[in-house]
């Protein structure tokens, strides 16, 4: 298959071959068609597919085989959830674009809007855009929804979570009725599927992998790590194996600024990425993160969504997420473009709930070792509820209620079987095992 058979014209055919592209994705392959037929798609893909250019190829050759007024309106608009994304998706558009005469421009929030307005009141095609920031320019005139003939929602999902159903219906409803509908998600939740139904009029559906499922050649890895000693864990792991590129998740802004501190006291280049940091230092963290001048970016989960990082190695989830569905979006990070990944989970005690949350949405047991010398040392609950039964946590709770520290010896969990046993009392609060120092 090739892009010309999809039906990709000579421009797009030029700009694609400088990017080195020389078979269609499956997405690209699925998509592209029907989006040139002027249907509207519901797709599910992740990041790491291909999918920005799944979607852009075709808009892109629609807008430039359609006639427009001199005065250039806005007929195409990109809805992203974050910065960082629209700021890529305007990035591919501006080089698949680059032998036609469409004009596209890019906004979102946490920069001044005077740059933003000059440059749509010159006209533009196609317009990438954050829900928030598109709202405020729409209030003050700066941009008009009148002419939209292609509405496209990029990481759908994403924007649900992060709370912008409101704007894009408040956006969508100052469109034309009649308009080609785009929408892309890498989950399906019923919130999904209730947007979807609103927006889309009946969709081709377009799947490139089961859903909810990470990339194939993605090898998941579960160590079970004591809470306390993560970050050491993290340092060792990136120094023993001489790692040069990872992208490290924590679940929350203050822990990704406090392990970047570490790892640079460590000698190893890193910075964080949230949404605490402005967009000047965000771009500048993710530049020289991509030329390779930090070898760590440490990011929460709403800064690195959709984060363009071609052949990333490894991914460190230092804490899992509480969403399982955010794990996947995680791991799109890795093995993408056909290239074998690693996705390393550091579990500790109170994370194996999460944990099996995620083998639930994945359909599949992540493999689970512990490393010597780094051993959970707060097992107790687990420990008790093996003795007493195979239930969940909340179980495991009363069984270790019932079960006074007595003396009575529960047997080992066997995941910890083979592995050094540093609290074999099972003695909780009041009979606190010795613990090894560190
Ligand atoms: P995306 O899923 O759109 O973020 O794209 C993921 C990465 O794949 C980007 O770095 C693209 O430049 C790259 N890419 C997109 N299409 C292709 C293709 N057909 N062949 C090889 N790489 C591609």
């Amino acid at each position: 298959m090739t892009f010309k058979s999809l039906g990709l014209s000579e421009p797009f055919l030029k700009a694609v071959a400088e990017k080195g592209y020389t078979t269609p994705s499956p997405i690209q392959q699925k998509a592209i068609p029907h989006i040139l037929e002027g249907k509207d798609v519901l797709a599910s893909a992740q990041t790491g597919t291909g999918k920005t250019a799944g979607f852009t190829l075709p808009v892109l050759q629609y807008l430039t085989n359609t006639k427009h007024p001199k005065y250039r309106p806005l007929r195409a608009l990109v809805l992203t959830p974050t910065r960082e994304l629209a700021a890529q998706v305007y990035e591919n558009i501006r080089e698949y674009s680059k032998y036609v005469n469409i004009k596209s421009t890019v906004v979102f929030g946490g920069v001044k809007a005077a740059a933003q307005i000059k440059t749509l009141k010159q006209g533009v095609d196609i317009l990438v855009a954050t829900p928030g920031r598109l709202l405020d320019l729409h209030d003050q005139k700066a941009v008009s929804f009148k002419r939209i003939d292609v509405l496209i929602l990029d990481e759908a999902d994403r924007m649900l979570d992060m709370g912008f159903v409101r704007d894009i219906n408040k956006i969508i409803s100052y469109m034309p009725t009649k308009r080609q509908n785009l929408l892309f998600s890498a989950t399906f939740s019923k919130d999904i599927k209730k947007l979807a139904n609103g927006i889309l009029n009946n969709p081709v559906a377009v799947e490139t992998a089961p859903q909810n499922s990470t990339a194939k050649k993605v090898t998941h890895k579960v160590y079970k790590v004591d809470k306390k000693r993560k970050t050491e864990f993290t340092i060792q792991l990136i120094k023993d194996n001489h790692w040069s590129q990872v992208l490290v998740f924590t679940r929350t802004k203050h822990g990704a600024n406090k392990l970047t501190e570490k790892l640079i006291k460590a000698n190893i280049s890193a910075a964080a990425i949230h949404g605490n940091k402005s967009q000047g230092a965000r771009t500048k963290a993710l530049k020289n993160f991509k030329d390779n001048t930090i070898k760590i970016l440490v990011a929460t989960d709403i800064a690195a969504r959709g984060l363009d990082i071609p052949l990333l190695p490894h991914v460190i989830n230092y804490e899992l997420p509480n969403i399982p569905e955010d794990y996947v979006h995680r791991i799109g990070r890795t093995g993408r473009a056909g290239a074998a990944g690693e996705a390393i989970s550091l579990v500790c005690s109170e994370e194996t709930e999460y944990q099996k949350e995620i083998e639930k949405v994945l359909n599949e047991k992540l493999k689970t070792s512990i490393i010597e010398g780094f051993e959970p040392q707060d097992t107790a609950p687990p420990k008790r509820a093996a003795s007493q039964s195979k239930g969940s946590f909340g179980k495991k709770k009363k069984a270790s209620n019932s079960n006074s520290s007595q003396g009575n010896k529960p047997k080992r969990k066997p995941h910890f079987k083979g592995k050094k046993p540093t609290n074999t009392s099972g003695l909780g609060r009041t009979g606190a095992p010795k613990k090894k120092r560190y």
